[in-house]
């Protein structure tokens, strides 16, 4: 018997799939059975869908503040099952204990944050003069289809749930197949601290299979995605068939620009840890380091240095990188990184790690690779892995040119003590967030976050964040002229 709910939710309890069928879930530092988990298919995302169906009026007309109330119970209980969560999420997709724990802690203040903002859903009125009275009035959408990836199963499940119930909705989750443990483990605890049955209901599966049922279901009313461009464009064509909104968060590959007047000993680590968290999993990594000529040699040095010191290892045991979250995926990053040896140097790094204990699982090396040309492929295609390209510039406007050279456009980070250069280039950045002499901002809960270009549109996170999950009413009203 697997110690973990591996099971789907649907409704108020934990179900097997229909047709009882289940999927491994792999701890990827040891190549072991995590889980055997449910395998839904369409008739599970089905009775998913009909039970949010039913659950969503009496949510949607419920009190805001009542509503705030149960969101924040949801934190409270995330919160109280700190450990047991962060233990679950870093087996399933091997992050660092420490970082399973931040993800946690994010999670629990998503619920707080939109747990807040429930009774602050305003409406406007509009002056129409004499004879008018006009006012909007914000209504949630109805059943919202969320389709999680794997590197952050809590953080961005959570994200889309928390604004989505907010605002009135309920909630379809389809995990990742790689990690689905924890978004389960999230609906139990969820239904335990108070949330009404139906309202977050959880299908593990197959992205061709759970995953595609959802994003072109019939009875649902908006998509939220993240994950790669070439499924995101798949379910914003399912979900076109339906004439159903999507929100889509697709990766980026992100820069950090370090001009030459910035404080070089303090964005080093900064620029280290934003390409090894999550061992570059991550939509937001910086995987591009754009570096004025004069501070390059002395960046470069100061990586590799700390490249070669970094411990690797098994998510739980909490070193400073785990694995990648399969064997599939270290093939694609070795295998990209094999291909660029001839268009760049690959200065440090560019290994798969099979020593001892890391032979079982999915490792590599935090790679570093310098000298690559603009418009090579390493310096403009998203790797998702721990692999950071180094790319010199002489001036401001080639490093804004370099930064703004994908077709991506997450985030950026921009290094320097010139207050109106910092002004300058984050305007003329062709991207979603900008962060000046930083990378991050603890989760970044209340700030607004998604794509330019091919890094999708819409935003989450933050009170922008709701308007994906809200629709406006306008009421007209014609007074009777006084008699
Ligand atoms: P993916 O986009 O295929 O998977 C993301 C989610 O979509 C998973 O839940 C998956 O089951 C589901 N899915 C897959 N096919 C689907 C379909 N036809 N309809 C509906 N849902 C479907 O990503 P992947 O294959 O796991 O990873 C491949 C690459 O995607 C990575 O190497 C990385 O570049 C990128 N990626 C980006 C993010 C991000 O945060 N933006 C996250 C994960 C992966």
């Amino acid at each position: 018997m697997s110690q973990f709910e591996a099971r789907a939710f649907v409704g108020n309890e934990p179900v097997d799939a229909a047709d009882g069928q289940t999927f491994e879930t792999i701890d990827p530092a040891t190549g072991e059975v995590l889980a055997d988990v449910a395998r839904g298919r369409a008739s599970d995302v089905d009775a998913a869908v009909d039970s949010a169906r039913r659950a969503q009026p009496a949510w949607a007309r419920m009190t805001p503040r009542d509503r705030g109330e149960v969101l924040q119970s949801i934190s409270d209980a995330v919160a109280e099952h700190h450990e047991e969560l962060a233990r679950v999420e870093s087996l399933d997709t091997g992050k660092p204990l420490a970082q399973a724990r931040g993800d946690v802690a994010t999670t629990s203040r998503y619920f707080s944050f939109y747990a807040s903002l429930a009774d602050k859903l305003f409406g406007t009125s509009m002056p129409m003069g004499p004879g008018y009275l006009d006012y909007t009035v914000r209504e949630p959408l109805g059943v919202s289809g969320q389709i999680v990836p794997w590197n952050y199963p809590l953080q961005i499940g959570s994200r889309g749930a928390a604004a989505a119930l907010a605002a009135g909705n309920a909630v379809v989750v389809k995990p990742a197949e790689q990690a689905p443990l924890s978004l389960v483990q999230l609906a139990v605890i969820a239904r335990d601290a108070g949330l009404p049955e139906g309202l977050l209901n959880v299908v593990p599966g197959l992205g061709a299979e759970a995953g595609a049922a959802l994003a072109g279901h019939p009875r649902i009313d908006q998509v939220t995605f993240t994950g790669s461009v070439a499924t995101g464009s798949a379910v914003m064509a399912a979900a076109a068939s339906n004439i159903v909104p999507v929100t889509l968060e697709l990766g980026g590959k992100c820069p950090n620009l370090l001009f030459d007047d910035c404080d070089l000993a303090r964005a080093l680590p900064v620029v280290r840890n934003a390409i090894l968290q999550n061992a570059g999993q991550t939509c937001s990594a910086a995987t591009r380091l754009i570096v004025h000529r004069s501070l390059h040699r002395q960046a470069v040095e100061w990586l590799m240095k700390e490249f070669a010191q970094v411990t690797v290892g098994r998510g739980v045991d909490d070193p400073d990188m785990g694995p990648l979250i399969t064997s599939r995926q270290l093939e694609m990053v070795s295998g990209f990184v094999e291909s660029v040896r001839s268009e760049a140097s690959v200065v440090c790094g560019g290994e798969v790690l099979t020593d001892g204990a890391l032979g079982r699982g999915s490792f590599y090396a935090p790679t570093l690779i310098d000298d690559a040309a603009p418009d090579s492929r390493v310096a403009r295609e998203e790797i998702f892995g721990p692999v950071l390209t180094v790319l010199p510039f002489d001036t401001e406007e080639e490093a804004i040119r370099l930064a703004n050279g994908t077709d991506y456009g997450l985030v950026c980070g921009v290094w320097t003590r010139d207050v109106s250069r910092a002004h300058r280039v984050a305007s003329a950045l062709r991207s979603g967030q900008v962060f000046v002499n930083g990378y991050g901002a603890a989760g970044g809960v209340e700030l607004p976050f998604g794509g330019y270009g091919k890094s999708g549109f819409g935003r989450e996170k933050g009170v922008e964040g709701l308007n994906s999950y809200l629709q406006t009413k306008n009421v007209c009203v014609v007074l009777e002229e006084l008699a």
